[in-house]
């Protein structure tokens, strides 16, 4: 016993934290080196594993989405700031239950499928907002043993599906009633059931339709080229000045005709944006303030310079618009009560991508207006210094 002691003592002595080679027994010397390899080998691991831990939370503290981590009796193991900034729970803390972040049915239901070891998906209110809950079991050893969720705001991604939704509706409906025209005055040009001085005009409203056909099928194509943000990256220096200049050159005619007088104002201003899309942004603004003038009114444009801003000023004579409608001109599709009752013709369009254009150009836009009176447009667009 005494004897066996004494053998075994070296080995006991051994420090296994700092296992040193000097030992009075050379026969250790091995099993020594075996044990410091190993010790350096264990550090470096849990060096390795500290670290990947450590990139993984600054990740996960990081992300927009929110991901929170439930045990099996769906208590909250973990989370990210991002899943209780989202679900408003700011008061949650780690090991409460998940429904303290959210205790509506479809959250639950959502958790509880992903705990029965199915993924599954819903959508939930938080205040206006809207978010998509995507949980899925943890498994371990193909068992369940909790519950992972993602969060993601799809607030601004469902308001464009509703939009896009309805633009589609309203282009459609827009389609159809020049077509239903053009197919009716074709018809009975074919029944051979008008008369032939008659024809003349039949064939002239087949033409003014067929126009606005054209005006809104352009009006469309440039809305959602805006829309994709495409058609604008060619930037040049342009003065405001000489564009408006030839704006009203291309304007002359229609003006003319209803007897509106165009002046040019003010001086030259140079901005850095898409020449087709400043030309036609003010082309929209000044032929508007023709359609809508009174017959020999008058439209004036002023070009001019405030701090670091060019500024547009597009000012008519015309019917004004009521102030309860100056806050939807900007709205795709809206059209003022007179102009459809005066039939003016038009899109609704216009001034939508009118504002588009102005956003994409990094500027804004505003109206002035007073009935029966007249409108201004006011541009801001930042000039070059
Ligand atoms: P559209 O001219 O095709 O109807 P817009 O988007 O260009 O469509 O304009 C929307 C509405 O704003 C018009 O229907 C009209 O009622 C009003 N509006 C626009 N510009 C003027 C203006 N200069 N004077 C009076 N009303 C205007």
């Amino acid at each position: 016993m005494i004897i066996s002691r004494k053998i075994v003592r070296p080995i006991n002595d051994i420090d296994l934290d700092d296992p040193h080679t000097d030992s009075s027994y050379r026969e250790l010397e091995p099993l020594l080196n075996k044990l410091r390899t190993q010790n350096a080998k264990v550090g470096h691991q849990l060096d390795e594993l500290k670290q990947s831990k450590e990139q993984l939370e600054l990740i996960i503290g990081s992300m927009s989405e929110g991901i929170i981590i439930a045990d099996q009796k769906l208590n909250v193991v973990s989370y990210n700031p991002a899943s209780a900034l989202l679900l408003g729970s700011s008061a949650f803390t780690v090991g409460q239950n998940i429904y303290g972040m959210n205790n509506s049915d479809d959250f639950r239901k959502c958790v509880l499928d992903a705990l029965g070891g199915r993924r599954s998906e819903c959508i939930i209110r938080i205040g206006s907002g809207e978010r998509n809950i995507i949980a899925s079991p943890a498994k371990s050893m193909e068992r369940v043993c909790g519950v992972v969720a993602f969060v993601m705001d799809v607030t601004e991604k469902h308001k464009l599906e509703t939009m896009r939704r309805e633009f589609t509706a309203n282009v459609s409906h827009e389609l159809k009633t020049p077509l239903t025209a053009i197919y009716g005055i074709s018809d009975m040009l074919a029944s051979g059931m008008v008369r032939a001085e008659d024809v003349a005009g039949f064939g002239g409203n087949i033409r003014s339709e067929a126009e606005r056909l054209i005006s809104l099928v352009s009006d469309t194509i440039a809305l959602s080229k805006l829309d994709e943000g495409t058609g604008a990256d060619e930037t040049e220096v342009l003065d405001v000045y000489a564009i408006a200049q030839d704006v009203l050159k291309r304007l002359e005619h229609t003006a003319s005709e209803k007897d509106v007088t165009l002046s040019l104002e003010g001086e030259s201003v140079d901005v850095n944006v898409n020449k087709t899309m400043l030309t036609e942004m003010l082309y929209n603004i000044c032929d508007n303030g023709i359609k809508y003038n009174k017959q020999g009114g008058s439209l004036e444009v002023t070009v001019g310079k405030e701090r670091r801003n060019a500024v547009i000023t597009v000012k008519d004579t015309g019917i004004g618009i009521p102030y309860e409608q100056q806050g939807r001109i900007f709205e795709r599709f809206y059209r003022g009560d007179k102009s459809r009752s005066d039939k003016i013709k038009g899109t609704g369009l216009g001034l939508s991508i009118v504002k588009h254009s102005v956003m994409q150009m990094g500027g804004n836009i505003r109206v002035e207006s007073i009935p029966d009176k007249g409108t201004a447009f006011i541009v801001e667009l930042p000039a070059m210094s």
